[in-house]
């Protein structure tokens, strides 16, 4: 029986990135470094560790004030918030494929919808907002799993903490390590527009169809990546 094609909200934009590669997605599915390769880099935990620190800094806040804190519901305007709901991994099927994902949190508005966000710690600098595609087609798959869980879904934002590192300030520098070092962040809210199923459901069938192939597809043109590791493993088989 064919393996199962699972695609994730995280990866789901990837067509939409200007350097996307069939070629590498294929084999970075199909053949993923395991963590315990010596050709693998561990990842830094400092943004995870932000993100969930974001997470647990919102809810504690609504389960004890009711109310979102105050940096955040400025930067969304005011928006009233009646529930913080438990974020869940949520799964559909989307013809031969599933599409799977779990957003970082669910708000339930008045009118008993549901607000959907993904925090992202990071400047708004141009590489961060070329991003974006990949960011909207995330929320957009969140919006879609949060439909088939029986969810009306209201908006779908990106709310990012902005390391505020007060170079030319030296005030600033001189004020945020006087008792102990805090380092400050702005925030920032980025709503996306507007989407439809059908348009989560063509991005789902754009990457099934390429990870059912049974061979990897073609490279990049122009993309010298191929070749050159291709020579390094012919110098590698000749020392073996
Ligand atoms: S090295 Fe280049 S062409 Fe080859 S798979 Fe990677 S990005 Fe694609």
């Amino acid at each position: 029986m064919a393996k199962k094609i699972v695609i994730t909200a995280r990866d789901l934009g990837r067509t939409k990135m200007e350097n996307f590669c069939a070629r590498c997605f294929w084999f970075t599915y199909h053949f993923p470094l395991p963590s315990d390769h010596p050709f693998r880099s561990p990842m830094p935990g400092i943004v995870s560790t932000l993100d969930s620190y974001i997470r647990r800094v919102v809810s504690v806040t609504y389960s004890e004030k009711r109310s979102l804190p105050d940096w955040l519901a400025n930067a969304l305007s005011g928006m009233k918030v009646i529930d913080v709901l438990e974020p869940k991994r949520w799964e559909a099927r989307v013809g031969d494929f599933s599409l799977v994902g779990q957003p970082d949190a669910i708000w339930k508005l008045p009118d008993d919808s549901v607000f959907i966000v993904d925090y992202k710690t990071a400047q708004l600098t141009p590489s961060q907002e070329a991003l974006f595609p990949l960011y909207e087609a995330q929320l957009k798959a969140y919006g879609y799993l949060a439909q088939g869980n029986g969810h009306t879904v209201s908006g779908l934002a990106l709310v990012y903490l902005q390391p505020q590192p007060y170079r030319d300030d030296p005030d600033k520098l001189l004020q945020v390590s006087s008792e102990q070092f805090t380092l400050h962040f702005d925030c920032v809210v980025k709503q996306v527009g507007s989407w439809t199923r059908e348009e989560v459901e063509d991005m789902v069938y754009a990457l099934g169809s390429i990870l059912s192939q049974n061979r990897p597809p073609d490279g990049r043109d122009q993309c010298k990546g191929c070749t050159s590791l291709s020579n390094w493993l012919e110098g590698i088989d000749e020392l073996a």
